[in-house]
């Protein structure tokens, strides 16, 4: 048997200096791990998608409804109905950073 290890990496630039870099890592059929940072955030909780489109030419606009290859409805992350896309809230601290470690199997 062999394993295919397939990674993607999302680099992130918003307005108001909100950054980040997102990895996703899934080795064969296991779960996808996402890993990453994004700072310049307000501190408190902020909802955490993956979009069908990488366009962000137009901001939240141009990217598209939530990644949701199985048509499914919105949901979170615990939820077994939901977007493949839907990941949830991250918290950001006190200074503006939010670290992110999500394991997922949708
Ligand atoms: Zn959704």
């Amino acid at each position: 048997i062999t394993y295919t290890m397939v990674k993607a990496v999302a680099v992130l630039t918003g307005s108001e200096g909100v950054k980040g870099t997102i990895f996703f890592t899934q080795e064969g059929d296991g779960p996808t791990t996402v890993t990453g940072s994004v700072t310049g955030l307000k501190e408190g909780l902020h909802g955490f998608h993956v979009h069908a489109l990488g366009d962000t030419t137009n901001g939240c606009m141009s990217t598209g409804p939530h990644f949701n290859p199985a048509g499914h409805v919105h949901g979170a992350p615990e939820d077994e109905i939901r977007h493949a896309g839907d990941l949830g809230n991250v918290t950001a601290g006190a200074d503006g950073v939010a670290n992110i470690n999500v394991t997922d199997c949708h």
